[in-house]
């Protein structure tokens, strides 16, 4: 059984019995079959379907926020503004996707040669809770316009939420099986993987998983997007905005009770202003309300799992022990449920969980740093390379800094890093490989096909 346990009490809200491998071969076999008719529609015909499941999630945003809610602690606030942006992202591709995937025609000696950008057919999605809407729809969006078929493996624990994408899809008029969601936890994924009907996999997820993942598909010669871990560094240089700085700092580090793969993790500081920093991003991680997500008031809400909080809670005692100090935070509270406060470390060393690894939760590391070479490599110094962002009130030093110098897929000036329909979104390293988003995201599931006319 799959089980939905609501994070603030642990009460278990509903369980779902896991699709049986014949149930799941008969699922793949129908989505097969499904994909055919809708890789015949027209773009258009897809696009008017695409903003009709834009106007039912309007519709249904409040019951949607709440099961995201509940299913997985974020706060209420965040939840509705999630729905807000799968909107924006349907609406986007309903939009663009034509544009997107028009035949582009290549001049050679040949009558006529051009790029057809061809649907490869079903595609397996192993997706994670942490945007339990949001991770999806960012996927199905550019893929359904494209013309492929879905076949959803959501995280067990929101189960709820993958069963309501499912039929909001259905009932906004995505043909029967198009999408479907398998009931299964991550030990039936492999087979999938191998079953002829799937033509590719994405996954987000933790770099353990996509490892997992990209053997399984490398063994079947399916192309993967892997959209993983991250331990981004904020960099605050010397000549910073430091009010600006660790406002967006703290957004960032806490946006979804900091389980966020884009969250800043890593807060590289210049000498000059580290003192300054610390205080002032302590102060504001002090004053974070924990406590009810349904309620409007709470900035952050219990984390997602118990297994998760105390993984992240033995990480901080690990970075304590080799010599990190702890300015705020790094007690479990005695209370049910799924919880951990706003904590910051300080004296993070290499060799650490807080420098080495990914903190996924509200846990900041803060690292000083004695100028910008120093800053920059201490950043660099990370397995992963997903976001990253740099402050620093001259804006051609910024701008070179993000275009050249920080090794992520996505680097911010002034600001924190943000996933946006427009811009691509992916990392390198072992955050990944592969971009969703943009024209490149809907250009990944797709067959750029050659034709050539003599
Ligand atoms: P996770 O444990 O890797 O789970 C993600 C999904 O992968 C779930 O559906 C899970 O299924 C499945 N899974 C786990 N292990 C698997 C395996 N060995 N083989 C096949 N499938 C497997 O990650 P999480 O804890 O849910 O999410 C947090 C991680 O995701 C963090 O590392 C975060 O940075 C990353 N993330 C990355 C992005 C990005 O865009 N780069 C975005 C969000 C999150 P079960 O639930 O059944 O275990």
């Amino acid at each position: 059984m799959l089980h939905s346990i609501n994070p603030v009490n642990l009460e278990v809200l509903a369980a779902f019995k896991e699709h049986s491998d014949t149930e799941i071969n008969h699922i793949l076999k129908s989505t097969e079959a499904a994909q055919i008719g809708w890789e015949g529609a027209s773009v258009s015909e897809r696009g008017a379907i695409m903003l009709k499941v834009a106007d039912l999630l309007k519709e249904k945003k409040e019951p949607l926020s709440v099961k995201m809610t509940s299913e997985m602690g974020k706060p209420i606030t965040e939840s509705r503004a999630e729905v807000d942006k799968c909107i924006w992202c349907c609406e986007y591709y309903a939009q663009h996707a034509a544009s997107f995937l028009e035949d582009e025609a290549i001049e050679t000696e040949g009558r006529e040669s051009f790029i057809a950008y061809r649907p490869l057919g079903v595609i397996l999605a192993v997706m994670p809770w942490n945007f339990p809407l949001w991770q999806v729809f960012r996927f199905a969006a550019p893929a359904l316009m494209a013309g492929n078929a879905i076949i959803l493996k959501h995280a067990s624990n929101v189960t709820g939420c993958a069963l309501a994408i499912e039929a909001i899809l259905n009932d906004a008029g995505v043909p029967e099986h198009v999408f479907r969601v398998v009931k299964t936890d991550n030990n039936g994924v492999a087979s999938i993987i191998g079953n002829s009907v799937i033509k590719a996999v994405t996954l987000t997820g933790s770099t353990a998983a996509g490892k997992a993942i990209a053997q399984t598909a490398g063994q079947h010669l399916k192309k993967t997007v892997l959209e993983l871990g991250g331990s981004d560094p904020y960099v605050v240089l010397e000549d910073a905005d430091l009010d600006l700085a660790v406002d967006a700092c703290l957004t960032s580090r806490l946006i979804n009770a900091g389980q966020s793969c884009i969250a800043a993790k890593r807060f590289i500081v210049h000498q000059s202003l580290y003192d300054g920093f610390v205080e002032s991003f302590t102060q504001g991680m002090r004053e974070v309300v924990m406590g009810d997500p349904l309620d409007e008031a709470t900035r952050i809400g219990p984390m997602a799992r118990v297994d998760l909080r105390d993984h992240l809670h033995q990480q901080v005692q690990k970075s304590i022990v080799a010599g990190a100090k702890c300015l705020l935070g790094g007690e479990v509270p005695d209370r049910k449920g799924a919880w951990y406060p706003p904590t910051v470390l300080t004296e993070v060393r290499k060799g650490s969980p807080a420098y080495d690894e990914e903190l996924f939760g509200p846990v900041a590391a803060i690292i000083k740093a004695k100028d910008e070479d120093h800053a920059l490599r201490l950043a660099n110094d990370t397995v992963f390379g997903l976001g990253a962002a740099v402050f620093t009130k001259d804006i051609n030093r910024g701008k070179y800094i993000a275009r050249t110098r920080l090794a992520a897929g996505c680097c911010f000036v002034n600001a924190f890093v943000k996933s946006d329909p427009r811009l691509p979104f992916g990392g390198i390293k072992e955050s990944g490989y592969g971009r969703e988003l943009s024209y490149l995201g809907i250009r990944e599931f797709v067959n750029a096909k050659t034709v050539y006319i003599k």
